[in-house]
C-alpha cells in the first residue's frame, strides 16, 4: 500500500534553506497565505552547503536535505538561475557565482552583456527548482521556468539578482520594474511553488 505523504498545515514549521535574502523574502511572501511558520536557515545558524550538483534539482535537493537533517524540521530549498540562449544556457547553475564573492549583480549583468555582445538571439529564461525534504524521507523537487529576453541596460530596482535584465515574454517591463505581486503571478519560482503547494500544503 502507498504510504500517505506528510503534508504541511498552518502552524507547522518549515525551514527556508537559503542564505539569499531576496529568495527568502520571495518564498516567505509566497508561503504567507498558508500560515506555515518559516524559519530562516541563517537565523538557525545552519551552514551554507557547497553546491556540488550539476543540475538545479541536484543543488536544491542537497540544500534541502542538509537543512532538514541539521534542524530536524521539514526544509524547503530553492536552486535557481538565469539562462541565456546565446551563451548555451549560461550562467545557469553558476548564476550566483558570476556575481563573485561580493555578490555584486551589477558586475554579473555587465559580464553577461559583454559575453552576449551583439548576438541576435536575446532569448533568456529563469529556472527555479524547489526541493522539499522531510527528515527521514526522500526529497522531492518541483521545477518552474519563465521565458523572455535579456535586455540592456538593466531597468528597475524591484526584485534581486538578474531581475533588471529580464523582460518576460509579452511584457514591456523588466522583472526589476514589475511589482513583486506582478512577478509572483508569473515567475519561475511561483510556477515551481504552485507544484510544491499542490503536493505538500494542506488547504
Ligand atoms: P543559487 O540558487 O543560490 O545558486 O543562486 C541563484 C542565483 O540566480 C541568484 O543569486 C540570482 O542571481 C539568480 N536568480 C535566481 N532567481 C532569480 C530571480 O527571481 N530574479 C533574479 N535573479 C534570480
Amino acid at each position: 500500500m502507498l504510504k500517505q505523504r506528510k503534508r504541511l498545515a498552518a502552524g507547522d514549521k518549515l525551514v527556508v534553506a537559503s542564505h539569499n535574502p531576496g529568495k527568502v523574502r520571495e518564498i516567505e511572501e509566497l508561503l504567507a497565505p498558508f500560515g506555515v511558520k518559516t524559519l530562516a536557515a541563517s537565523a538557525l545558524g545552519l551552514p551554507e552547503p557547497e553546491e556540488t550538483g550539476d543540475t538545479f534539482e541536484a543543488n536544491a535537493r542537497l540544500k534541502a536535505v542538509a537543512a532538514a537533517e541539521a534542524s530536524g524540521y521539514p526544509a524547503l530549498a530553492d536552486d535557481s538561475g538565469f539562462c541565456v540562449a546565446a551563451l548555451g544556457g549560461a550562467p545557469g547553475i553558476y548564476s550566483a557565482r558570476w556575481a563573485g564573492p561580493e555578490k555584486d549583480f551589477a558586475v554579473a549583468m555587465e559580464r553577461l552583456n559583454a559575453e552576449m555582445g551583439d548576438a541576435a538571439d536575446r532569448t533568456a529564461w529563469f529556472v527555479c527548482a524547489l526541493a522539499v525534504a522531510i527528515p527521514g524521507e526522500p526529497p522531492l523537487t518541483f521545477r518552474g521556468e519563465v521565458w523572455g529576453e535579456a535586455v540592456w541596460p538593466p531597468k528597475g530596482s524591484f526584485g534581486f539578482g538578474y531581475d533588471p535584465m529580464f523582460r518576460p515574454g509579452g511584457h514591456s517591463l523588466t522583472f526589476g520594474e514589475l511589482s513583486p505581486i506582478a512577478k509572483h503571478a508569473m515567475s519561475h519560482r511561483a510556477h515551481a511553488f504552485r507544484l510544491f503547494v499542490d503536493a505538500f500544503l494542506k488547504r
